[in-house]
C-alpha cells in the first residue's frame, strides 16, 4: 500500500488556506465532521474538509415539498451545555424550535392499541401497558443483586434480570428501536446504555440509582437519542425528577434540522471540497498525505493530522498505512443495518387519533411493519400545510432489515396497513418522502469493546490521526457535535505538541 502512494503525485496546495504548518484534514462533512472543522477553524487551524457525496451534513437532511417538511435522518435532538454554545456561536438560538410539551407523551403499541408510556410512578400503578405481573416485579428490582460476573452483558440480558422479560418486550426493546433501529439481544448494556449500567454497579439497583441521581438526568429526550443522553434513563424517571433550571432541550429548527448543518457549513466557506471522497491516506515524514477526488481527478495535499469523521465501514474501502490497516479491520466490521424513513402526509379529518404525542413506538412482540412513527407535525410547528397532518415513520433496522430495503410502493402500502389500524387512517395520504438509508446507526453489540479498544489503538499507532464519528462516543445529534469539538481539541493539543 505505502508502495502505491508513493508513486503518486503529491501536488503542493495551491491555496493559503492549506499546506501550512498546522493544517489538518477532515474527512467527512457529516454534522461530526463539520463540527471537527469549525471548532479546529475557531482555534486558528488550517482546515480542508472532505466530502464524498455532493452535499454536507451526512444523515441530517431536510426537504420542503409542498408544504409538508420531511427530515431524511434525525428529525430532533436534546441539547446539552456544548450543543447551546454551539447554536450560540452559530447565531441560531433564534431559529431552534422546541418540542410541544405534549412530546413528553410517548406511546407504545400493546395488543394494537396505544397506550402512554406511563412517566410518574402513579402512572405505572396504574398504567395498561403492564400487567399486575409486571409491576410487581419492577417493584422488586431494588432487590435484584448487582451482577458480579464480568464480561459484556446484552440489553436483554440485563434487563429481564432486573426488570423482567416484560418490561424488555413493552419498554426497552421498543425504545432501543428508537435509539439504535437495533436488537436487544445483541446490543450491549454497558456501550449501549452506560449510564444505566453505570446506576446498578454503583449504586445495587436501578431504582437506588435513580434516586441518588434525581434532577442530573436530562428533561426529555427523543427516541433516537443515544446512549449519553439517556432516553431509556428518562422513560424510568419521574418527570418530576427532571427539570433543572438549565433543562436539556429537547429541539429542531424552524426550517428543520439542516439549518444546523447549513450554517457550519456557510460558517466554513472555502474549506469544503464536496465531491470528493479521501481514498488514500499514508503517513510521510511524520505528516500525512491525503489522496482525495473522483476516479482521474484524484489529488493529494500534505498535512500535519487527519481527522476521518466517516462511518467505519468507510475505512474498509480505503488505502490505509499498515498500522492503522491492521486495526481498522475490526473497526470497519461494524454493523449498521438499515432504515427507510417514510413520511406521509395526510389531511387531518382522515387520521382518527389526536396525534397528542412525540409518536408511537412498537415493539417487535406487535408483529409490524413499522418501528416506531413520529407525530412530526404535532412535535414542531409548520411540518404540514393547514388543515393537514404529516407522520414520519421508520421501518427495518436490526430487526426487519429486508423491509427498509423494500421499494416506495410496497414500503407506503405496508406502513398505511399499520397506520389505518393503530391510528385509524382513512383515505389515502396526499404526501410521501421515502428515504432510504443502507447503512443507517451503528450498533454497539456485545463485545464492543473491541471496537474501542481497535479506534484507540489505530490512534496510537498513527500519531496525528484521529477517529471520530457515532460509531465511537454516542449516536446522537447531540453527541456526535459533542465528539467533534472533543476530536478538535485532541487535534490542537497534538499540533501544540508536535511544534
Ligand atoms: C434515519 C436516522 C434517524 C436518526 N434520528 C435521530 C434523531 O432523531 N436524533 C438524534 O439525535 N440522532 C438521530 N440519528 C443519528 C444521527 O443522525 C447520526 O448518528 C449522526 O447524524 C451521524 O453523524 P456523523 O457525522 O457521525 O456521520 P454521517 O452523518 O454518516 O456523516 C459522515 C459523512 O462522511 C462522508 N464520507 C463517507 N466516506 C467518505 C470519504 N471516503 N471521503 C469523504 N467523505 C466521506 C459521508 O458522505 C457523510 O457525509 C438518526 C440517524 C438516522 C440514519
Amino acid at each position: 500500500m505505502r508502495a502505491l502512494a508513493d508513486q503518486r503525485d503529491i501536488v503542493p496546495a495551491t491555496d493559503p488556506d492549506a499546506g501550512g504548518h498546522r493544517s489538518v484534514a477532515v474527512v467527512g462533512a457529516g454534522i461530526t465532521g463539520l463540527v471537527a472543522a469549525y471548532e479546529l477553524r475557531r482555534r486558528g487551524v488550517n482546515v480542508t474538509l472532505y466530502e464524498a457525496s455532493g452535499h454536507a451534513g451526512g444523515a441530517i437532511r431536510t426537504s420542503r415539498t409542498d408544504g409538508f417538511l420531511a427530515e431524511h435522518g434525525p428529525n430532533s435532538f436534546v441539547t446539552s451545555p456544548p450543543v447551546e454554545a454551539l447554536l450560540t456561536q452559530l447565531d441560531l438560538q433564534d431559529d431552534v424550535v422546541e418540542a410541544n410539551p405534549s412530546a413528553n407523551r410517548r406511546y407504545i403499541v400493546r395488543d394494537g392499541t396505544l397506550r402512554a408510556f406511563p412517566m410518574t410512578p402513579p402512572a405505572m400503578l396504574t398504567t395498561r401497558l403492564f400487567s399486575l405481573r409486571a409491576k410487581l416485579r419492577v417493584l422488586l428490582e431494588p432487590l435484584v443483586r448487582r451482577r458480579t460476573t464480568d464480561g459484556d452483558e446484552s440489553v436483554a440480558s440485563f434487563v429481564r434480570r432486573r426488570l423482567g422479560p416484560e418490561v424488555l418486550d413493552y419498554a426497552v426493546d421498543p425504545f432501543v428501536s428508537g435509539i439504535f433501529a437495533g436488537d436487544t439481544e445483541t446490543l450491549s448494556m454497558v456501550h449501549a446504555f452506560p449510564r444505566l449500567f453505570e446506576l446498578e454497579q454503583q449504586h445495587g439497583s436501578l431504582s437506588a440509582g435513580l434516586m441518588a441521581t434525581r434532577g442530573r438526568m436530562p428533561a426529555t429526550s427523543a427516541p433516537t437519542d443515544s446512549p449519553t443522553d439517556e432516553a431509556t434513563d428518562e422513560a424510568e424517571l419521574p418527570e418530576t425528577a427532571s427539570a433543572p433550571a438549565n433543562r436539556a432541550r429537547l429541539i429542531s429548527f424552524v426550517d428543520g434540522m439542516q439549518t444546523l448543518t447549513e450554517a457550519l457549513e456557510a460558517s466554513l466557506a472555502g474549506t469544503l471540497r464536496l465531491g470528493c471522497p479521501v481514498r488514500l491516506l499514508h503517513r510521510d515524514e511524520g505528516r500525512w498525505v491525503v489522496e482525495a477526488g473522483q476516479d482521474g481527478g484524484a489529488r493529494s495535499r500534505t498535512v500535519d493530522a487527519v481527522v476521518m469523521a466517516t462511518p467505519a465501514h468507510v475505512l474498509a474501502a480505503m488505502e490505509l498505512p499498515a498500522a492503522m490497516r491492521k486495526h481498522a479491520a475490526l473497526v470497519e466490521r461494524v454493523e449498521y443495518p438499515p432504515v427507510s424513513t417514510l413520511t406521509l402526509g395526510f389531511e387531518r379529518s382522515d387520521v382518527a387519533h389526536a396525534l397528542d404525542g412525540f409518536g408511537m413506538l412498537i415493539p417487535a412482540k406487535e408483529k409490524r411493519s413499522i418501528l416506531g412513527a413520529l407525530f412530526s407535525s404535532s412535535l414542531f410547528p409548520e411540518r404540514a400545510p393547514d388543515g393537514h397532518v404529516a407522520i414520519t415513520c421508520f421501518v427495518g433496522g436490526a430487526r426487519m432489515p429486508e423491509r427498509a430495503r423494500e421499494d416506495t410502493d410496497l414500503l407506503v402500502e405496508r406502513v398505511l396497513i399499520d397506520l389505518r389500524q393503530l391510528l385509524g387512517v382513512r383515505g389515502e395520504p396526499v404526501f410521501a418522502k421515502h428515504v432510504y438509508w443502507p447503512r443507517a446507526i451503528p450498533q454497539y453489540t456485545v463485545g464492543y469493546q473491541a471496537v474501542k479498544h481497535a479506534v484507540d489503538e489505530t490512534e496510537l499507532a498513527n500519531p496525528g490521526l484521529y477517529l471520530a464519528g457515532n460509531y465511537r462516543n454516542g449516536v446522537s445529534v447531540g453527541d456526535c457535535v459533542a465528539s467533534g469539538q472533543q476530536i478538535a481539541q485532541r487535534v490542537t493539543s497534538y499540533l501544540t505538541r508536535a511544534g
